[in-house]
C-alpha cells in the first residue's frame, strides 16, 4: 500500500525494507522520508488520552511504590484501567476498541511509562503480544467472539510461548495439543513467565500439533475452561506490580474453531505477534526516558554541591545530555517503526527488532545515569529512579532478548536482501552457496550505486537538508557502503559459516542498528526544523550528534571486524568454563 510520502502517511515504497537494504549498501530514502506524522483521528483520541492518564496516574507516585513492594496491583486499580478504556486501545471501533493506529498505542504507553511500568506491561501484555493474534490472524467469528470482551478489559490478555525447557528456542515447545475425532483438540503442557498469567481470562497459547519435532499451531484459550490453571505470582527483580505467572493446561478440550491461524503455522503467528508488538515496548521505553530526563535536570538544577548546582558540572551535563541523544534516536526509530506497521509495509520485522533493541539498551543507561547524577538520592526507594532502573531492566530479555534479536538483524540483512532486489536474487544467495563464486556482489552494487550518485540518494532529498543535516547523511551515506563491503568480506570469510560467526554478526548488527536509528533520527529533525521552529535546530543538533556517536562506533565496529581479540576471548572463555570457578586468589 504506497500512499503520498509527502503526507506522512503510508510509505513509497512498501516492499521495500530500510534496514535489509543497508547490507546491500543502499538507503531507501523514500521509506525514510518526510518523518511520518500522526494519523488526524490519533491525535484528537490522543490529546484527551495522555491528559487523562497524566490525570490519573500522577497522583498515584506513592501507590506505585507501594504495588511494587507488595508486588500486587489491587483489583480496583486494574478495574480503573479497564474503565479508562486502556484495554481497547488498538482494537477497531466496530468491536467497541478505541481503533489506534500502532503510532498512537505507543504513544499512550509512553505516557503510561512514565508513571509507572507496571501498569504499561498490564496493558502492553494484553494489547501488544495477548491478544494481538487475534486481530492479525482472527477469523470473523473469532472476531465477533472475543474482541468486544477484549477492548472492555472483561477479558484480559496474556501471550503463552515460553517453556522451562524452551526460552530463545520457541521452536522447541513441549506443550502439545492432539486432534480429537470431532475436531477439537486436546491441550496439555505448562508455560512459564506469563505476564498477565493471574489477571488473564484469554490466552494465545502455542502447542506442538505433530509430535515432539513436528510443527507448532496457535491456540486461544479460556481460563475459565476446565484444566486451565495459573500458578502464584513470581516475585520479580522489576516491573513487580504487573502478574507473572506460570499457566498450566491439562487435557484441555479447545474447540476447532478456537484454532488460530492455519494449523501447523503457530511459529508464523507467534513471531507475526512479537514483530508488530515492538512499539508497544519501544514506546514505553521512550516515555520511561522521558520521565528520566525530566526527573535529572530537575534534580541537577535543585542539588547544590561546592556552592554550585551540580548542573554546573561537565559530568552531570555529559549524562543529561546523552540520555536526550539517546531518547530522541529511539523515539525516531520507534514511530518510524509504527509507520511502517500502520501504512502496510511488507516486511518491518529488522527494523521492528532494531528499534527493540537500541531502546531497550537506551533506556537501561538513562536508568543508570539518572540514578548517578540523583546518586545517594536515586539510591533510596523513596524516589523513582531504582524502580526505574529495575523495571527497565526485563526490557532487553523478553519479547525477544536482544542478543537473539542482534543475531536476527544481522543474518536477515546479509541473507534477505537478495530477495529485495530481483535481478540480483541468485548472485546474492551464491554468497550462500558458493562465497567465491557470490563475492563481490554486495561491494559491487554499492559502489556502483555511490558513483551513479551526487550525494545522499536523490539530489531532491540532500538539496532540501540543513548543511547541519547534511553533514549527517553524508555519515551514513559512507557509513552505509562500508557496511555493504563488510558484510561482502565476512560473506566470502565464512560462507554459510557465518551463522555460527556471533561476534562478527553482533557487530554487523550493531553497523545496522546505527545505520537505522540514526537515518530515522535524520528524518525526524528535518520535518522538525520546518514545523517547531523554537526547538528544531536543537532537535538537528542531536541529530548530527547521533551520527558523530555512531559513527565512532561504526569504524570500531568494522575495524574489529578484521582486528580483534575474538579468539583470545573465545579462549579465556573456555578455559572459565572448563574450570567452573575464577581460579586466582590473593591469598
Ligand atoms: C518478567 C518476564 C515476563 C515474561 N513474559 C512472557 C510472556 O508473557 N509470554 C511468554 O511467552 N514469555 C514471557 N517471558 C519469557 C521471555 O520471553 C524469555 O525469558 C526470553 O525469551 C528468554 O528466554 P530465557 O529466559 O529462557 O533465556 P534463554 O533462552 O535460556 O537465554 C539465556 C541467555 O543466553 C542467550 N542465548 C540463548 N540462545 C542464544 C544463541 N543462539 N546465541 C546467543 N545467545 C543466546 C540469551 O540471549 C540469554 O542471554 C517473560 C519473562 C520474564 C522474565
Amino acid at each position: 500500500m504506497a500512499a503520498d510520502p509527502k503526507h506522512g502517511q503510508g510509505t513509497h515504497r512498501p516492499e521495500l525494507s530500510v534496514a535489509k537494504n543497508l547490507f546491500f549498501g543502499e538507503i531507501v530514502e523514500e521509506n525514510l522520508f518526510p518523518y511520518p506524522e500522526l494519523r488526524a483521528k490519533d491525535r484528537e483520541v490522543l490529546g484527551m488520552m495522555v491528559e487523562s492518564i497524566d490525570d490519573f496516574l500522577k497522583p498515584r507516585e506513592k501507590a506505585f511504590r507501594e504495588y511494587d513492594t507488595n508486588a500486587h496491583q489491587p483489583d480496583e486499580y486494574v478495574q480503573a484501567l479497564r474503565d479508562m478504556g486502556l484495554f481497547g486501545l488498538i482494537i477497531p471501533e466496530e468491536h467497541g476498541g478505541l481503533g489506534l493506529s500502532n503510532g498512537g498505542y505507543a504513544r499512550v504507553l509512553a505516557q503510561t511509562s512514565s508513571h509507572d511500568s507496571s501498569t504499561s506491561l498490564t496493558i502492553g501484555a494484553h494489547s501488544s503480544i495477548g491478544m494481538k493474534g487475534v486481530l492479525l490472524f482472527g477469523t470473523d467469528a473469532q472476531k465477533a467472539q472475543y474482541l468486544p470482551r477484549l477492548a472492555s478489559g472483561e477479558l484480559i490478555a496474556a501471550f503463552c510461548l515460553t517453556e522451562s525447557g524452551s526460552g530463545s528456542d520457541a521452536a522447541s515447545i513441549r506443550t502439545k495439543a492432539v486432534k480429537n475425532p470431532d475436531g477439537s483438540w486436546t491441550l496439555s503442557g505448562e508455560k512459564i513467565w506469563i505476564t498477565n498469567g493471574g489477571i488473564a481470562g484469554l490466552f494465545t497459547v502455542f502447542a506442538k500439533t505433530e509430535g515432539a519435532d513436528g510443527k507448532m499451531s496457535a491456540f486461544i484459550v479460556e481460563a475459565g475452561w476446565p484444566g486451565v490453571s495459573h500458578g502464584p505470582h513470581e516475585d520479580k527483580m522489576g516491573i513487580r506490580a504487573s502478574s507473572t505467572t506460570t499457566v498450566a493446561f491439562s487435557d484441555v478440550r479447545v474447540p476447532a474453531e478456537n484454532l488460530l491461524g492455519e494449523e501447523g503455522k503457530g511459529f508464523k503467528v507467534a513471531m507475526s505477534i512479537l514483530n508488530n508488538g515492538r512499539t508497544g515496548l519501544g514506546g514505553g521505553a521512550v516515555g520511561g526516558m522521558k520521565q528520566l530526563i525530566a526527573l535529572s535536570t530537575a534534580q541537577a538544577k535543585d542539588r547544590k554541591q561546592f556552592g554550585r548546582p551540580i548542573a554546573d558540572f561537565g559530568l552531570v551535563r555529559e549524562k543529561i545530555a546523552q540520555m536526550t541523544v539517546d531518547c530522541f534516536a529511539a523515539e525516531a526509530a520507534v514511530w518510524m517503526v509504527a509507520h511502517y506497521i500502520d501504512s502496510g509495509m511488507d516486511d518491518y520485522s529488522v527494523e521492528a527488532a532494531m528499534s527493540k533493541v537500541f531502546a531497550s539498551d537506551a533506556i537501561q543507561r538513562a536508568a543508570h545515569e539518572a540514578l548517578q547524577i540523583a546518586a545517594g538520592n536515586g539510591f533510596m526507594k523513596e524516589y523513582p529512579y531504582e524502580r526505574q532502573t529495575r523495571d527497565s531492566r526485563i526490557l532487553s530479555i523478553f519479547e525477544g532478548t536482544n542478543e537473539i534479536l542482534r543475531l536476527y538483524v544481522a543474518l536477515s540483512g546479509l541473507k534477505d536482501v537478495g530477495t529485495q532486489l530481483g535481478g540480483l536474487k541468485h548472485a546474492v544467495s551464491d554468497i550462500f552457496s558458493d562465497p567465491i563464486k557470490g563475492f563481490g556482489v554486495l561491494s559491487g552494487y554499492a559502489s556502483r550505486r555511490l558513483s551513479q550518485r551526487t550525494g545522499f540518494g536523490t539530489d531532491k532529498i540532500i538539496s532540501q537538508l540543513s548543511p547541519t543535516l547534511r553533514k549527517a547523511a553524508e555519515v551514513y551515506e559512507k557509513s552505509v557502503v562500508e557496511l555493504a563491503n563488510a558484510s561482502d568480506a565476512v560473506l566470502k570469510k565464512y560462507g554459510k559459516g557465518i551463522a555460527d560467526q556471533q561476534y562478527a554478526l553482533k557487530r554487523l548488527g550493531d553497523v545496522g542498528i546505527d545505520l537505522f536509528v540514526g537515518l530515522c533520527a535524520l528524518s525526524r529533525a528535518a520535518s522538525l526544523e520546518t514545523s517547531d521552529k523554537k526547538n528544531g535546530a536543537q532537535a538537528s543538533r542531536l541529530a548530527w550528534l547521533f551520527a558523530k556517536q555512531a559513527r565512532r562506533r561504526i569504524v570500531r565496529n568494522l575495524r574489529q571486524l578484521e582486528k580483534n581479540d575474538d579468539a583470545t576471548m573465545d579462549e579465556v572463555a573456555g578455559f572459565m568454563l572448563e574450570e567452573g570457578r575464577y581460579p586466582w586468589d590473593v591469598i
